[in-house]
Parts: C-alpha cells; sequence; structure tokens
C-alpha cells in the first residue's frame, strides 16, 4: 500500500518538557465538545473557512475601507471648508493631496495584504531531503546546524523554519505571523510589509482625520468655540440629569453631535464618528502588532514559544526562544519591508522580500551565543531531560523515505 513508516524516536532531548511544548501550534479547535459532536466540529470548519473567503474579505474590505473613501470623496472638502480654507488654492489642495495619498497608501496596503500569498511552502524543499531537514543560519559565527525535522501530516510536506499549518487557509504559511481575521489572510513571510505599513497608514491617516474634523467641528472661526459649546451642554444636561435620570456625558455627546450636523454638515460628523471608532481597533491591535515585528518576534512564537527546535547532534535537540532571531528594530523592519521599503513609505508598491533569509533567518548574537553554550553543556553535563519520542515536544518527526514499505 506504500505506507510510509515514522522516524524512530529519539532517545535524548535536551528539550524541556512541559505544558506548553504539547500545545496546537494552528488554530485547531480542541474544545472537548467538538471532539464529542461531529456536527459542531464542522460548523467550526465551516465557520473558518468563511473566514478565509473572498466574500469576507471583500466584507472586512468595505468596512474598513468606508472611513478613507467616504473622507476623501466627501468629508475632506467640507472639514477643509471648515477650517475656512477656499476650494482650488494651494494650501487646500496641498491638505486634498495629502488626504488622498494617505488614504490610497492604506487602500492599497490593505488590500494587498489581503490578496497577497503570505507564504506558500508546498514547493520549497529541505536542505536535507532524506532526513527533512533544513539548515540553521548562523554559519558564518561557526554554527552548522540543522532544525529538527518538522513534519505537516496535513500538507505532507516538511515544514521550513518559522512556519506553521494555519487551518483557516487549510495550509502552511512560510514564516507565519498569525491569521488575521480583519483581511481574511494569514500574514506571512511575503505580506507582512504590507500588513505594518496598513497599520502605519491608519495610524498617520486616522490622527490626520481626527484633527481636521474636531477642527472643522469647533473652530469655524476661534478655538474658544470649544468653551462656549461644551460648557453650556454640561450645564444644561446636569439639570436633566437630575430631573430625568439621563447620563450627562451622553446627553452633551448626542447634542453636541447634532449641532455638529446642523450647523457644519453631515459629512463632518459621519467622518469624526468614524474615525473615532476605527482608532479603537488600530491602536488595541496594531501596538502589538509593531512591537512584535520591531523585535522580530512572530505572534506564533509570541504564543507557543521555545516550539521550533535545532539539532544539536544526534537524536538531541534544544528549544529555541522568542527571541532567537532579534536583530536590531530597524533591521528587523528592513527584513519584513524588502530592500525597497523606502519607496515602499512613499508609493503604494508590491513588497519583494529576500526569501533566502525568510528560509535560513539568521540568529542574533545572543542567540548564537546562548546556542554555543548549551552545546558545550550538552558535551560537558549531557542532556537534561529524555522523552519517548518527538511528539512529547510538540513536533512531528515526518515519514522516512529510506523506510518505504
Ligand atoms: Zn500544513
Ligand atoms: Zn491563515
Amino acid at each position: 500500500m506504500g505506507l510510509r513508516q515514522r522516524q524512530e524516536a529519539p532517545q535524548e532531548t535536551d528539550a524541556d518538557v512541559d505544558g506548553q511544548l504539547n500545545q496546537e501550534e494552528d488554530t485547531e479547535c480542541k474544545t472537548k465538545e467538538c471532539q464529542r459532536h461531529g456536527g459542531h466540529k464542522e460548523s467550526h470548519e465551516c465557520c473558518r473557512r468563511f473566514l478565509g473567503s473572498p466574500t469576507w474579505k471583500c466584507i472586512t474590505l468595505s468596512v474598513v475601507g468606508f472611513t478613507p473613501a467616504f473622507g476623501v470623496v466627501v468629508a475632506v472638502p467640507e472639514m477643509l471648508g471648515g477650517w475656512g480654507l477656499q476650494p482650488w488654492t494651494f494650501s487646500w489642495l496641498m491638505n486634498y493631496c495629502f488626504a488622498a495619498w494617505l488614504a490610497t497608501q492604506f487602500l492599497y496596503n490593505f488590500m494587498a495584504c489581503q490578496w497577497t500569498d503570505a507564504g506558500n511552502c508546498k514547493t520549497i524543499k529541505p536542505t536535507q531531503e532524506v532526513t527533512g531537514q533544513f539548515q540553521m543560519g548562523g554559519e558564518e559565527s561557526g554554527l552548522d546546524l540543522l532544525y529538527a525535522p518538522n513534519w505537516c501530516a496535513k500538507c505532507s510536506h516538511w515544514k521550513p523554519p518559522r512556519s506553521h499549518h494555519c487551518s483557516t487557509c487549510n495550509r502552511c504559511v512560510l514564516r507565519m505571523d498569525h491569521h488575521c481575521p480583519f483581511t481574511g489572510n494569514c500574514i506571512g513571510a511575503r505580506n507582512h510589509g504590507h500588513f505594518i505599513l496598513f497599520y502605519f497608514f491608519a495610524v498617520v491617516g486616522l490622527t490626520y482625520s481626527l484633527v481636521l474634523s474636531v477642527g472643522a467641528a469647533y473652530s469655524t472661526d476661534h478655538i474658544s468655540k470649544w468653551h462656549d459649546l461644551i460648557i453650556p451642554k454640561f450645564k444644561e444636561h446636569n439639570d436633566l440629569l437630575k430631573q430625568h435620570f439621563m447620563t450627562g456625558l451622553i446627553g452633551v455627546a448626542i447634542s453636541i453631535m447634532i449641532e455638529v450636523a446642523t450647523k457644519k454638515g453631515i459629512a463632518v460628523l459621519v467622518q469624526l464618528v468614524a474615525t473615532t471608532l476605527a482608532f479603537i481597533p488600530v491602536l488595541g491591535t496594531g501596538f502589538p502588532a509593531c512591537q512584535m515585528a520591531w523585535g522580530n518576534v512572530t505572534t506564533m512564537e509570541r504564543m507557543f514559544p521555545m516550539k521550533e527546535y535545532v539539532q544539536l547532534k544526534d537524536k538531541v535537540y534544544c528549544p529555541l526562544g522568542p527571541g532567537f532571531y532579534r536583530h536590531s528594530g530597524q533591521e528587523n523592519l528592513k527584513t519584513i519591508m524588502g530592500p525597497r521599503w523606502w519607496m515602499r513609505l512613499l508609493l503604494p508598491l508590491p513588497g519583494q522580500v529576500d526569501m533566502d533569509h525568510m528560509l535560513m533567518p539568521p540568529p542574533s548574537g545572543e542567540g548564537i551565543a546562548a546556542l554555543k553554550e548549551r552545546i558545550q553543556q550538552v558535551q560537558t553535563d549531557g542532556v537534561k531531560q529524555e522523552v519517548k519520542n518527538c511528539q512529547e515536544l510538540g513536533f512531528d518527526p515526518g515519514p522516512r523515505s529510506d523506510q518505504t514499505v
């Protein structure tokens, strides 16, 4: 039948065997309910497929794209009018072009992130095809090591370093960061640059939109109108609060919104509300995403640390910590953005990442030093712990090509 026998279990390991190592790296549902009820699991499967489908991508694009699209087409001319700028004057044009550029950069990078292949692993062959092992970087520092073989039974191929199986996309993704529900796509080696860029332009664009809309709402002539507008409203609604148990702040907010809509136009109000609402998810999710990119740690490595192993010697494996690839923040961002990073900041351009770098990520100086220390330790003191098989460590050593029966 051509069944393939699994590789023999290693007798010794240098890896710590703890609970984390047995966690699933992909997002398979492991709840008891799902395991008990096949139908429930099927509905989860269905949801997962939908969250990666073109329909979902179009839905999220129309929601996320509303603020920049509405802003440029409708609200920006209104808001610039609110600031007292005459149409087609130099300063009006400069502001309008800046807003249009921010919106274009944001929308381009968001859509590119949605539709770019995050990193297909299917055709990537391991350095050692017999054992399925990939070469580790850092040869110039004297390390000549291989990663532990990591087989994906679902895709039937060896996983390159830092790759993971995504159950939403149903395939392995090279240098997988995470599956992003907002874009409906995985974030991996090929689209991580677009992902960082759309967050960057979202923050800059929303800040600009907030300044324009708040300014247009209150400061047609003088900034002191802030005071004249808000203080009487508070007084008025404090009275209402006593009489009708109304929440003063909500009352103030509603009456200010009505005033903005009637005096400055509905477009200014819509833009103000949309910008404020958009800021919440952008700051909430964008800040940790940029922080991890700066430190060259993927979300998967942060969530499931010590899941990747390097082979120190035959059947002896050492787990790699989440800071193993951390270089300077600038260098880390350049790796994600590719050599044309500065042009991508100016123009909507596709990313060109160095795939050799992605397949053989160079370890940091600290990572190399720690690994050398561990090799020395194994040579002098032996291994720390032993396990029965690689599955206990959280990876599948895969089929052995020389044992086909
Ligand atoms: Zn896979
Ligand atoms: Zn995915």
